[in-house]
């Protein structure tokens, strides 16, 4: 796989290396080739090419061990003039934790990943916000409580690169996104100064302005979040998940609907269709063999969940669903943040994500599939629920980065973007890809009073630069979006007309080979 091009990494600068090396330890400071180099994409390495456009490659690492830490970074990135990019795990797929211009890459989740408390009386916790998901959530659950929602990333995925993101994920039906979820978290603003955005102990409404909401999808363009209180929720003592398979993934549309409009409000919803199942049996994982599975999971007391289940079932049953065995419920909620299995063949695999209102749901299955069809790619949708009215369609493709023609394939997520704006809905998420999106997906006016709030706290443009607001070039120029859509629409041709590439199954049989050879054949897990 191509790795960012070592005559991308120039020299650290050095008086920012002395300074960042004072302030916070020179342990703390990372400027070594390698180690840069790993700090230089987010969910898989760029090809070389990228690098005309993009200064990937960070001039220096940090480690903060603290938010005085952090301070102390954003005072002397001030002083240089040098740019800094907060990142996470990097567990995201649009560049936003990747530099455009060199820069500052302030790792969080390297040190300040500390669960500080979790206070069972005021239902809350508060944590660093490098801590992972799934260590806050079984240490909550470890006290009788559970965390409102999470990505399916929450093995690795950050709490702040969650919120800064603003995702959707399991839970969110039932308990909200991360906004929702949020009491108050404690942010280095781009000058240095420390905001907290909300109420430690209590909900932020009639407050002022809600700086918990302007930090939330920022992306890391207005500050860096360094702590944050969550609410948590108390848990009944029940989850469980019940599988429903249907002969294809629009014959969920009906029953989702009527689930939809119900009073029984279960914790998580989500899909997969057959093409999903047979990737993940190609590359010899356990997988049924359906057409579709919808999924429900329920959370609550003994009686409400089988209350809840009871009412489901009767839905379920009214348009065609088959229960599914307990044990494939079981297996689809501990898979449930392991969607991209297959990808072990060798593969890339990329993921678009587009909300539509649910009453579009077959349509907008119909065209993704079309589209893939189209582009000739192997792909499969899964998706969940938002909210009572909005979907969250997930189709993913596999694909070759080491291969420049493949890179054709990035016209996909244009594409389905497109078909999202038709039906009344929009991707999710900018960075530094599809920065050009904004103005679409909120036109001028909103674009320009964002505009003016970043340029009021981030005075000298230090903050994630050339993310979200609009795309741009490592030299500064800006691409429109009008220029971004001829680029994906040529790419887009160009992927049509190229021939059929059968490159997952043939991987895979490589891969079957490989297991046989080693004596791991057979499904697995
Ligand atoms: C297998 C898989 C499953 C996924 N499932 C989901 C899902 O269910 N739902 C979903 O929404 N996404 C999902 N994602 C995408 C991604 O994992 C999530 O968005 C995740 O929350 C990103 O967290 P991170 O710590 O990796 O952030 P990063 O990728 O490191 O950063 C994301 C953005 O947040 C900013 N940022 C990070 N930390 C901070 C901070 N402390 N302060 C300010 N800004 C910050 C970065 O600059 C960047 O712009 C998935 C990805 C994978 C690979």
């Amino acid at each position: 796989m191509a790795a960012a091009d070592d005559k991308n990494v120039r020299d650290a600068p050095s008086s920012a290396v002395k300074k960042l090396e004072a302030a916070i330890g020179k342990e703390n400071v990372k400027t070594s080739k390698m180690e840069r180099l790993l700090y230089s994409h987010d969910l898989a390495p760029l090809p070389n090419v990228a690098q005309l456009g993009f200064m990937n490659v960070p001039d220096i690492v940090v480690r903060p061990r603290s938010t005085a830490d952090v301070q102390r970074i954003v005072k002397i990135a001030n002083e240089e003039g040098v740019p800094i990019v907060p990142r996470g795990a990097s567990t995201w797929g649009l560049g936003g934790s990747m530099p455009v211009f060199g820069g500052i890459v302030i790792d969080m989740a390297g040190v300040m990943n500390k669960v500080i408390d979790i206070d069972v009386d005021n239902l809350c916790c508060t944590v660093e916000a490098g801590a992972d998901y799934k260590k806050v959530y079984d240490a909550c659950m470890a006290k009788g409580l559970i965390l409102g929602s999470y990505p399916s990333s929450f093995p690795s995925a950050t709490i702040g690169g969650w919120i800064a993101k603003d995702g959707v994920g399991v839970g969110s039906y039932k308990y909200g996104g991360p906004g929702l979820n949020l009491r108050s978290m404690e942010v280095v603003m781009p000058d240095g100064s420390i905001s907290q955005t909300g109420f430690r102990d209590v909900a932020d409404n009639s407050a002022g302005y809600n700086l918990n909401a302007l930090q939330v999808g920022a992306e890391g363009t207005l500050g860096v979040i360094t702590k944050v209180t969550l609410k948590l929720h108390p848990f009944g003592g029940t989850l469980k998940n019940v599988s429903y398979s249907f002969d294809k993934l629009q014959d969920i549309s009906k029953p989702l609907m009527e689930l939809c409009r119900s009073q029984v409000i279960p914790l998580h919803i989500g899909f997969s269709d057959g093409r999903h199942f047979e990737y993940l049996r190609k590359a010899g994982k356990h997988a049924p063999e359906v057409g579709t599975i919808l999924n429900i999971a329920f959370d609550g007391s003994k009686e409400n969940v089988e209350r809840d289940e009871a009412a489901v079932d009767a839905i379920m049953a009214k348009h065609g669903g088959k229960k599914m065995a307990p044990e494939v419920g079981q297996h689809e909620w501990d898979e449930r943040c392991y969607e991209f299995r297959s990808r072990e063949v060798g593969m890339g695999c990329i993921p678009g994500e587009v909300v539509v209102r649910l009453k579009d749901f077959e349509p907008v299955a119909d065209a993704c599939y079309r589209l893939l069809n189209e582009f000739k790619m192997d792909g499969a949708i899964i998706g969940i629920m938002c909210d009572r009215n909005t979907v969250m369609f997930m189709p993913y493709y596999f694909f070759n980065p080491d291969s420049l023609l493949q890179m054709t394939s990035y016209a996909y997520n244009k594409k389905t973007s497109d078909i999202s704006y038709e039906y009344g809905g929009r991707p999710l998420g900018f960075g530094a890809f599809f920065a050009s999106n904004l103005e679409i997906v909120r036109g001028k006016d909103n674009v320009r009073q964002m505009k003016a709030i970043k340029s009021a706290l981030d005075e000298n443009e230090i903050m994630n630069p050339g993310k979200l607001l609009e795309m741009k070039t490592r030299y500064g120029i800006s691409l429109s979006s009008k220029l971004f859509e001829l680029a994906m629409d040529a790419a887009g041709i160009a992927k049509k007309a190229l021939p059929r590439q059968h490159e997952f199954d043939e991987r895979a049989e490589d891969y079957a080979d490989e297991r046989k050879r080693k004596g791991t054949g057979g499904h697995q897990h």
